[in-house]
């Protein structure tokens, strides 16, 4: 079994190779060559944690596996770690025996930075020049830098509950040369794609906030309670989701579905544009949103491509197990 610890994977995985492996997934999904198992997310009653389970198994690209964590609060103040703690494990398909297992930390924020890139590239306008960030925290900063490489960006924009935060994603855009201005929701308008990563349970973004045309990625909303855009939004734009039964029931489509605003047969999966089966986007005034829920087959995916790096680069740990 070969071994790849958290600290070796800011230096293999770059965001170019997690973008390949999640567009691939994604497709795969779509044309029923993979599909995730459902999802494992516990209280566990002791330090407060959600532990869980989210796996699957990829046909076409011969993954197998699942990625094991959650969240415990009290892990920076009580043991100067991360909040956020999770392992992917890798089987072999034909056997059933344990391949690899991988640091998956980091990878987390690479896959989640890649849908909503993946996203972008085929839902976005071509002539998208203003990006608008809903929300400034860890996870943020990936999307932000990550969105920036799939269309000519001018300006970044950005408002988050906690001003105070907004210079994270002020430092992202900054770096890559763009002018960042901290404005209000109605100024929103003025974005032609949108990105919300928070973690709130109650919409900030409204649909009047939105101008024609608009393509959103919303990729805060992973847990039933969670929402960051208003219904009437989701109404109004042509829905789109990593995978239509975690939309519904734990993605931003959840309140949708529930006041009626949307059908679950009006999602589609974001997969159907990348392998073709669906046409995406129609028009320069449509709407499109897509509702990032994260599957495990992302997890598997970017783990996979991690593995074969390290094995390339020879950094691998191999344990006779
Ligand atoms: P973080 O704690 O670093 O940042 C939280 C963000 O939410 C900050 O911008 C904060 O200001 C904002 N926020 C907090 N309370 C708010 C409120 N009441 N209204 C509006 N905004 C509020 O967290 P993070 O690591 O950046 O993660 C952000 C969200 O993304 C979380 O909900 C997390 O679960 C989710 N997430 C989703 C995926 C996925 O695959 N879809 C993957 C990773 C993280």
């Amino acid at each position: 079994m070969l071994i790849v610890p958290e600290r070796e994977i800011a230096n293999l995985m770059t965001r170019e190779a997690a973008f390949d492996a999640v567009e691939k997934v994604f497709a795969a999904m779509a044309s029923d060559d993979a599909r995730n198992f459902p999802v494992v997310r516990e209280a566990i009653g002791h330090e407060d944690a959600l532990y869980g389970f989210k796996g699957g198994f990829d046909r076409a690209g011969l993954t197998l596996g699942l990625k094991a964590g959650g969240y415990w609060p009290h892990n920076l103040e009580k043991h100067e770690l991360i909040n956020h703690q999770s392992t992917v494990f890798l089987f072999d398909p034909d056997t059933g025996r344990a391949k690899a297992m991988v640091g998956g930390n980091l990878l987390t924020a690479l896959r989640t930075a890649a849908a909503s890139s993946v996203s972008i590239k085929h839902l976005a306008r071509e002539d998208a020049k203003v990006i608008g960030m809903i929300g400034a925290g860890h996870q943020a900063t990936f999307q932000l830098r990550a969105a920036l490489e799939q269309r000519r960006f001018e300006k970044v924009i950005g408002w988050n509950y906690h001003p105070e935060m907004l210079p994270n994603i002020e430092k992202v855009a900054t770096e890559a040369g763009l002018p960042f201005e901290a404005v209000d929701l109605p100024g929103m308008a003025e974005a032609d794609v949108i990105i919300t990563i928070t973690s709130a349970f109650a919409p900030s973004l409204m649909a009047d906030h939105v101008s024609p045309g608009t393509h959103i990625a919303c990729m805060g909303t992973d847990t039933k309670g969670k929402q960051e855009v208003e219904t009437a939004l989701l109404g109004r734009a042509t829905v789109f989701t990593d995978e239509v039964a975690q939309s519904i029931s734990i993605g931003e489509a959840q309140h949708a579905i529930q006041d009626l605003s949307l059908r679950p047969e009006d999602i589609i999966q974001l997969g159907r544009v990348i392998n073709g089966s669906h046409e995406g986007r129609t028009s320069d005034d449509e709407i499109t949103l897509f509702d990032g829920t994260g599957v495990g087959l992302q997890d598997l995916a970017v783990a996979a491509a991690v593995v074969d790096l390290a094995v390339e680069k020879g950094i691998s740990i191999e344990v006779d197990f």
